[in-house]
């Protein structure tokens, strides 16, 4: 056994031990730890000067009471976390996640996943997440404010323009962000770029909501290009019906592909003529109703009760825009069978180890979440740029720059597998690449 990779073992045996019940933050940590081992192997002061063994231990955890009167007058507690994991190369930037799944462990594993990701963009911002177990679905837009004013009411006292700036995900998009951001500003009295993903009257940037669906497709159509490819008369699923899901649907549609599935949490349609995207926004933005009321407005589509049918269904391309670990290996076996011949994550940590390995051994195109989904954190520096300045950039400025940053996300990614020995080992080209310059501050920051 190396003792790179010794060491890497020891350091995850200890992260499992001062974690305990937390599988989701263990896969990201393992994940990370692998593909580190020819870096330490070359530079062993990473480990020696205890770089990896505080990268995995976050700066602060935040975890509070959430208390709010629904619309019955019935006091609901919910549990509010902010996990500000790493600062060495900028404030802590990254999303608020607000659904019943979310526990520390959860927040844990997107914070320490947002570190690289926050890297990899080229821009100065350091990696933190946070949320809570509230679920939005099926409250009433008061019942939403008053939640949303009670969780500031707590957060407000941890962040700042220059010290940590929360965004959107999922559960979290342009209402809350709305009543987070007028709550910060009425208890601080402070008009600064605290929160992106902002609405376009108070400071949000142009081309924000679009950005991780539209980033995903441009760093998906960087890999084919390499690749001698494209989205061209592709067939594409894509699998979440929210923000994400639906930009990469518009955009890959205006590359040329046809988007034949997408699902919400209850199940999945498929419509071979193409998804009618119009609808989709009707249904899930507008009207925030099922996803099976497609159906009745498209007969000819199909409905499907529950999401994982949805990899079953025959597509050039998969981009999975939904939850983490939705792809598991009998996912990835039966996508691969039906000749799927590249996959990029639109959503977080969305394909298990094993979907990965799969993947991985039967040649298909991989674009890990880090990279492929960095557009959204990408954009919302920008947002905070604009701000910065009391300046806001046209729609094609911002995509431009967005553009711009994804392509150089996959040259970098790419550049990095390569020079430690993986070409084409996209995971390991992002981990690698993300964690460098991270390190690197970290060292020259001293022990902090
Ligand atoms: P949204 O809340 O806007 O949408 C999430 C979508 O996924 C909804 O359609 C939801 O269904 C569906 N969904 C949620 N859980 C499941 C599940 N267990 N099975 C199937 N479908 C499910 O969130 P976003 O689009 O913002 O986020 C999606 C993913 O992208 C997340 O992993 C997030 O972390 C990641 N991401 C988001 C970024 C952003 O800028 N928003 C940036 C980078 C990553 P339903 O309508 O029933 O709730």
């Amino acid at each position: 056994m190396s003792t790179a990779h010794q060491a890497m073992v020891e350091v995850f045996e200890e992260v499992k031990k001062r974690n305990p019940n937390e599988p989701e933050f263990h896969q990201a940590v393992k994940e990370i730890l692998e593909s580190l081992e020819p870096v330490v192997e070359k530079h062993p002061e990473f480990i020696e000067r205890g770089i990896i063994k505080s990268i995995v231990e976050p700066e602060r955890i935040i975890k509070f009471r959430v208390p709010w009167v629904d619309d019955n007058g019935n006091v609901q507690i919910n549990r509010g976390y902010r996990i500000q994991f790493n600062s060495a190369i900028g404030p802590y930037k990254g999303g608020l996640r607000f659904h019943p799944s979310v526990y520390e462990g959860i927040i844990k594993f997107l914070g320490f996943e947002q570190i690289f990701k926050n890297s990899l963009t080229g821009l100065p911002i350091g990696g933190g997440k946070g949320g809570s177990d509230f679920d939005p679905h099926g409250k009433s837009d008061a019942e939403v404010m008053r939640f949303c004013q009670s969780f500031m009411t707590e957060l407000y006292r941890h962040i700042g323009k220059d010290v940590d700036v929360p965004a959107g995900d999922i559960g979290v998009g342009g209402r809350e962000i709305g009543f987070l951001y007028g709550q910060y500003k009425r208890i601080t009295g402070l008009y600064e770029g605290v929160l992106t993903g902002k609405g376009l009257t108070f400071g949000g940037s142009l081309a924000r909501t679009e950005a991780t669906g539209f980033g995903l497709c441009y760093f998906t159509e960087a890999l084919l290009d390499d690749h001698g490819d494209s989205f061209k008369g592709k067939t594409v699923v894509i699998s979440g019906a929210g923000n994400v899901a639906i930009f990469a649907h518009q955009k890959a549609t205006e590359l040329g592909a046809k988007v034949v599935a997408m699902c919400d949490s209850n199940g999945y349609i498929y419509d071979k003529n193409g998804v009618d995207l119009d609808a989709v926004k009707e249904l899930k933005i507008k009207s925030r109703k099922r996803i099976k009321e497609y159906v009745s407005i498209h007969p000819e589509a199909e409905y499907h009760e529950g999401c994982k049918g949805i990899w079953t269904i025959p597509c050039d391309i998969a981009l999975p825009c939904a939850t983490q670990n939705e792809i598991d290996e009998e996912s990835a076996k039966i996508l691969v069978k039906n000749g799927c011949k590249c996959v990029c994550e639109g959503a977080n940590m969305p394909s298990t180890p094993e979907a990965i390995a799969t993947f991985q051994e039967n040649n298909v195109l991989f674009g890990p979440a880090k990279a492929a989904n960095a557009g959204g954190v990408a954009t919302s520096a920008l947002e905070m740029s604009q701000n910065s300045l009391r300046m806001s950039w046209t729609f094609e400025e911002v995509d431009a720059k967005l553009k711009n940053i994804m392509v150089n996300i996959y040259k970098n990614i790419s550049a990095a597998a390569k020079e430690y020995g993986m070409a084409g080992n996209l995971v390991a080209g992002a981990n690698i690449a993300g964690f460098l310059k991270v390190a690197n501050a970290m060292m020259a920051q001293g022990l902090v």
